[in-house]
């Protein structure tokens, strides 16, 4: 399992006290040694400058690559360009290029439709500066009208020019490894990465996958919704589940684990020590704790 990569997302903070959290956050998960972070982007272009700014913060804070993302939705091209050539000046060398969602208030797609478009015109403006990371779908994104035209619409992603994936996050191992499968049959050989929530909230959670079209198995929802305000036992029992998941995807041969982490460490780090694993440069060769 060598190769396998270990990533943690956050988001750009706004406030003084969350640049303090997010300072100690990436303190401790740079301990586990990630291949890289990640710093996501407002749809619209509304943190643009505070997801470089977080970006190369958390670079020079860790010593380790840490990639923006950039979405096209509702940003003009001219807009695109100058963000990416802040990218390339900065020695920014990894991407997550998304199409985005459509901040409410806001109309209009813009000139680039869809995250295929946005991977060809990074591509087009900068050649092969960057490894672009892409977003994928084990349970297939909401708004695609089937499974077979979702994944079609991932291919063009990634034949437009992307060098890897991160998915959508996910409770349900099977649904993974038959999206990868479908992929390999479409002649996808490009890494994707499961993208892994840690439960500590049921009712945030619910939110978020409301929105995502994640599923949250009625088994974990219901054991969540029983715990009512216990959030020791919340906190016990999402460690336990999403640990387990993260054992499974790696004992089956997923080529990483990249954690939106909320901008929180301890959640993150309850789950890597479960699993065994104190580096990231050795994912996988430390699971036996769960098998
Ligand atoms: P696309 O790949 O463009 O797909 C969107 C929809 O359009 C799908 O239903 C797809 O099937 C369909 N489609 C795609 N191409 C075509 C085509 N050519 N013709 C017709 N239909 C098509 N959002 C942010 O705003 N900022 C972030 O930083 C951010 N980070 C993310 C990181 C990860 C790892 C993931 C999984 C998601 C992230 N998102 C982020 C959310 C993402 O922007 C939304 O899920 C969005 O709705 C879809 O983005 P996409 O890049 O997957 O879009």
């Amino acid at each position: 399992m060598t190769g396998s990569t270990l990533s943690f997302e956050f988001f750009p903070p706004r406030t003084p006290e969350a640049v303090g959290r997010l300072a100690i956050t990436r303190e401790r998960l740079a301990a586990f040694r990630p291949a890289f972070f990640s710093v996501t982007f407002g749809a619209g272009g509304s943190t643009r400058e505070l997801t470089l700014e977080t970006s190369l913060a958390t670079r020079v804070a860790t010593g380790i690559e840490c990639a923006p993302h950039i979405s096209c939705i509702g940003t003009p091209v001219a807009e695109l360009r100058e963000v990416l050539q802040h990218y390339v000046a900065e020695g920014i060398r990894r991407v997550v290029a998304l199409r985005g969602d459509m901040p409410s208030g806001l109309t209009g797609f813009g000139e680039l439709r869809y995250a295929n478009e946005l991977v060809a015109f990074i591509r087009r403006e900068t050649g092969s500066t960057f490894h672009i990371e892409v977003a994928a779908y084990p349970e297939f994104h909401p708004q695609a009208p089937s499974a077979a035209a979702d994944l079609a619409n991932f291919k063009r992603k990634i034949d437009a020019g992307a060098d890897s994936a991160i998915t959508q996050y996910f409770y349900n191992a099977d649904a993974y490894f038959r999206f990868v499968d479908s992929c390999a049959k479409l002649g996808i050989t490009a890494p994707i990465v499961p993208g892994i929530m840690p439960i500590t909230n049921y009712s945030q959670l619910a939110r978020f996958s409301e929105m995502c079209g994640a599923e949250i198995p009625r088994w974990i929802a219901r054991r969540l919704q029983g715990f009512g305000d216990d959030r020791a036992s919340i906190r016990a029992f999402g460690i336990e589940v999403t640990a387990e998941l993260c054992a499974r995807l790696l004992e089956r041969g997923a080529p990483g684990l990249h954690f939106y982490t909320m901008n929180q460490h301890e959640a993150v780090e309850a789950i890597l020590r479960r699993l065994d694993i104190t580096d990231g440069h050795g994912l996988g060769r430390g699971t036996q704790a769960l098998a």
